[in-house]
């Protein structure tokens, strides 16, 4: 297979799934329909309606049998994009605002359709958090269905791929995605759009086919049948590449198939240490759809639900009945078992419908999280009532973000417990008592760790912001990121008197901020005796890794020679140095 005679080109994009894969460029171009636009006569308005609700209903259906099939295919959790689908579909949103829009503005349904679904997109595009911002080409996929249906075009057509194919697409929808990771034909994907949580990579990092996203204009750079070579770790794609880093690619997709292979051969060990410490690796997440990953990568429950995820940037926050399908929805997937799932961390840089709220000074430390629900107390009580009654479904935990004093632990579960006797005056079925835990994530709740554990039935600790205030470092400032340190003496010291005041009451202690996943702190966490570390799918299978090849003996030694250190730098060369030593060439680099 000589390429030498067509010039060699280097893209670059986001990795998304970790591999390497190499194969001929297969172009999937799903031709955007073109819309028809009319005005509507008066007595053209209620049959419009009608050929609305009837394309609206076909829509429903196929969404329905594709789920079926990727059950079958895929297991339930591939399922849950789809039900999004769906649920979009009945979405008051969309759909009322269509029928209004008929109705109102006398125009057809596919140009209604179009409209709304702009709409909605321009929301989603306003908005920092990068996960939220691809939800937009969900509204995209729903729309084109509705508007293809409308026009009576034949939806979701197989395609035939050929073997050994790296799909190239300007996007591609959940449905073709899954459809082509399951044909076995596809090593790999290259998209021009999406980013670390769009669909190709969410279904891709499950399916464990290396790709990279948004790189740009590949689909138009790259023509069919070209030799591509795709590492999904780098984000690079190269087309047509030389023998020799043709030769290297081969080299490199080996080392990963080998990383891949025992890595994921774990997935249903337990994480133990060689000397039997046992901890619970578990998932965070903020959408339903992320289950299906987790569970991929071996996610022993969720222990982290972000729900204020579900309130941002629309006009009014979802009811109880929304909250409570929702959690449901949840806690059924993950069939017994443990969900953790916070109570709304709203406010701080988590703001609910634009313009709602006047801007605070200094949001970090204004009324956010569980200040914000106490001070809003009807927006919480809806969630509690929410999450009481989904208990019934499932292995629920619930915790409360950002708690600094033991005041507010009480005011909180005394709302609670309001709710609990409420919902059961009324009849309505809720669950047995679940565990009631905070989030240790303020300096001041770490210095009474031993108080609150008296009334808190378990601590999860959030390093995110925990070491955002210790260290007095925002965040979200570029400018002070470089002194952002998990490593730094005085965390560590906090860690280590956290998880001592659980022991002692004898309660189960958490870690879901990001430090818990990053395979760097694996050893150290081990050390500081954690029971569950909560992270995102990706970073399971590593951290499992390492804790199966370790004994904590040997990780209590390793961290008690870091915490004689004293700078940040001399502690993080060190852990890194060691690990290096003790892991190289199996994780890593670190
Ligand atoms: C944290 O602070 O570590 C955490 C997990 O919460 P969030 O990142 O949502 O603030
Ligand atoms: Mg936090």
């Amino acid at each position: 297979m000589s390429t030498q005679a067509t010039p060699t080109l280097s893209l670059k994009g986001i990795g998304v799934s970790p591999g390497v894969a190499v194969g001929h460029a297969f172009l999937l171009d799903r031709k955007r329909v073109r819309t028809p636009k009319l005005r509507l006569a008066e007595a053209e308005v209620n049959p419009e309606r009608m050929r609305l609700k009837a394309a609206l209903e076909l829509s429903d259906r196929q969404l329905q049998e594709l789920k079926d099939q990727m059950c079958k295919t895929e297991g339930p959790e591939h399922a849950l994009i789809l039900e999004a689908h769906r649920l979009m579909l009945h979405d008051p949103m969309f759909v009322d605002e269509v029928s209004r829009l008929i109705v109102e503005d006398r125009i057809n349904a596919e140009w209604a359709v179009r409209r709304v679904a702009r709409k909605l997109k321009h929301l989603f595009d306003n908005i920092p958090d990068e996960y939220f911002r691809e939800r937009r080409s969900d509204v995209e996929y729903v729309a084109d269905r509705v508007v293809r249906n409308l026009m009576g075009q034949v939806v979701d057509e197989e395609v035939e791929v050929p073997a050994h194919s790296v799909v190239v697409a300007h996007d591609l929808s959940p449905a073709d995605v899954a459809m082509m990771a399951r044909s076995g034909r596809v090593v790999g994907f290259a998209t021009d759009l999406g980013g670390q949580t769009s669909h190709t990579a969410i279904v891709a990092r499950a399916r464990t086919l290396p790709a990279v996203v948004g790189a740009g204009k590949a689909s138009e750079q790259i023509s069919p049948g070209d030799l591509v070579a795709l590492d999904g770790t780098r984000g690079l794609i190269l087309v047509n590449p030389t023998d020799d880093q043709l030769a290297l690619f081969h080299e490199t997709m080996q080392r990963y198939q080998e990383q891949e292979e025992r890595a994921l051969a774990t997935k249903d060990l337990p994480a133990e240490s060689t000397d039997g410490s046992r901890i619970r690796l578990v998932g965070n997440m903020e959408f339903p759809e992320e289950i299906a990953s987790l569970l991929a990568h071996g996610a022993e429950g969720i222990g982290l639900y972000r729900t204020e995820f579900m309130f941002l940037d629309r006009k009014s926050p979802p009811g109880e009945e929304e909250q409570y399908r929702a959690y449901r929805q949840v806690l059924e997937t993950m069939g017994g078992r443990p969900v953790t799932i916070r109570t709304l961390d709203l406010g701080g840089d988590k703001m609910p419908g634009r313009g709602k709220h006047e801007k605070e000074p200094n949001p970090a430390m204004g009324l956010r999280a569980i200040r914000y629900c106490l001070a809003n107390r009807e927006l919480f009580r809806v969630q509690l009532r929410a999450l009481l009654r989904a208990s019934a479904h499932g292995n629920l935990r619930m915790m409360f973000p950002l708690i600094c004093g033991m005041s507010e632990l009480r005011e909180a579960r005394s709302e609670l417990e309001a709710c609990r006797t409420e919902l059961g005056r009324a009849g309505v079925p809720i669950g047995k008592r679940f565990p009631v835990g905070i989030m240790v994530e303020t300096p001041s709740a770490a210095l009474i760790a031993d108080r609150l554990a008296e009334e808190a039935d378990f601590f999860s600790v959030g390093t995110n912001d925990l070491i955002q205030y210790s260290l007095a470092i925002d965040r979200q400032n570029r400018e002070v990121a470089y002194l952002y340190k998990p490593l730094h003496l005085s965390v560590l010291r906090t860690l280590t008197s956290v998880v001592e005041a659980a022991r002692t009451a004898g309660i189960p202690v958490s870690m879901c901020g990001e430090m818990a996943g990053d395979p760097v702190y694996a050893l150290a966490l081990l050390a500081l005796g954690f029971d569950e570390l909560s992270m995102t799918a990706g970073q399971i299978p590593t951290v499992k890794a390492i804790i199966r090849q370790a004994s904590r003996a040997e990780a209590r030694e390793l961290l008690s020679t870091a915490m004689a250190l004293t700078t940040a730098e001399e502690i993080e060369r060190y852990i890194r140095m060691e690990m290096e030593r003790r892991f190289r060439g199996e994780v890593g680099p670190f």
